[in-house]
C-alpha cells in the first residue's frame, strides 16, 4: 500500500459510519489525488477555484468537488459547471453570484453557509445574527440550495474551547435544520475532527492527515 492509501485507510478507520469524508487536496499534485481515488475516495476539497478546475479536467468525472475556501465572486463562473458543493458561502454577494452562474449552466448548486465560530478575527463567516437575517431571503436564489452550515474552530490546543465552538454551531444548526431542510454540518479538520464528530459533524474536511503537511513555499 502506498503512503496515501495507508493514511486514508487509517483516517477512515477512525470515522463514524455516517460521516462523509472530504479529502482536502489543496496544493497537492494530481498523482496523489489519483492514489486516493484508486482507494475509493470520491469527495475532494480544494480552496482555489483555478486549482480545482485544473484538477477536475484530469481527474475522473465521478469525483465530487468541494470548494472549501473563501469564495471570490469573480471566480464563481469557472466552477459553476461542475462544483458539487460550496462550503464557504459567507456573504450574500456570493449567494447572488452563485445563483446567477448556476442558472446560466442550468444547475442548482449545493452550498453551506459558513458561520464565524472561532475566536480569531481572521476566519470568515456570518455572525449568528447575520445568519438569522439572511435565511428568509434564501428563496430569492432558486438556483442555490443551502444544505446546512460550515464552521472552523479556533486554532488552539484547548479541546474544551474547540468543543464549545462546535457545540454552539451544532445548536444553531439544529434550531434551523427542520424548517430549512438541512442535512449537512461541515465541521472538523485533521486536528479536531474527532471532537467535531462528537459534536454532530456530518462532513469532515481532512487534508494533512491524509496527504501530509502542506508546503506553501514556492
Ligand atoms: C485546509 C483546510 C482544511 C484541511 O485542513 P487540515 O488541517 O490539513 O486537515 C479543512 N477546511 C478548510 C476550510 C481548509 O481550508
Amino acid at each position: 500500500m502506498t503512503h496515501i492509501k495507508l493514511a486514508l485507510a487509517t483516517v477512515r478507520n477512525t470515522l463514524k459510519e455516517s460521516v462523509e469524508l472530504v479529502a482536502v487536496s489543496k496544493t497537492k499534485p494530481v498523482e496523489l489525488l489519483h492514489e486516493a481515488y484508486e482507494a475509493g475516495q470520491r469527495d475532494f476539497g480544494e480552496n482555489k477555484v483555478q486549482e480545482m478546475a485544473a484538477k477536475s479536467e484530469v481527474m475522473p468525472s465521478d469525483v465530487r468537488w468541494h470548494m472549501i475556501g473563501h469564495v471570490q465572486t469573480n471566480k464563481i463562473k469557472y466552477m459553476a459547471p461542475f462544483v458539487h458543493m460550496v462550503h464557504g458561502v459567507d456573504r450574500e454577494k456570493v449567494l447572488k453570484e452563485l445563483d446567477k452562474q448556476a442558472k446560466k449552466v442550468d444547475r442548482v448548486i449545493h452550498c453551506l453557509l459558513q458561520v464565524h465560530i472561532a475566536q480569531e478575527e481572521t476566519k470568515f463567516g456570518w455572525s449568528v445574527s447575520e445568519l438569522q437575517s439572511v435565511l428568509p431571503r434564501l428563496s430569492a436564489y432558486p438556483n442555490v440550495s443551502v444544505c446546512g452550515l460550515m464552521g472552523m474552530a479556533s486554532n488552539t490546543e484547548d479541546q474544551n474551547q474547540i468543543r464549545s465552538e462546535f457545540m454552539g454551531l451544532k445548536a444553531l444548526y439544529e434550531s434551523h435544520a427542520i424548517t430549512q431542510g438541512w442535512d449537512t454540518l461541515s465541521i472538523g479538520m485533521s486536528g479536531d475532527y474527532t471532537i467535531a464528530m462528537e459534536c454532530g459533524a456530518t462532513h469532515v474536511r481532512i487534508g494533512s492527515a491524509i496527504f501530509g503537511a502542506r508546503n506553501y513555499t514556492p
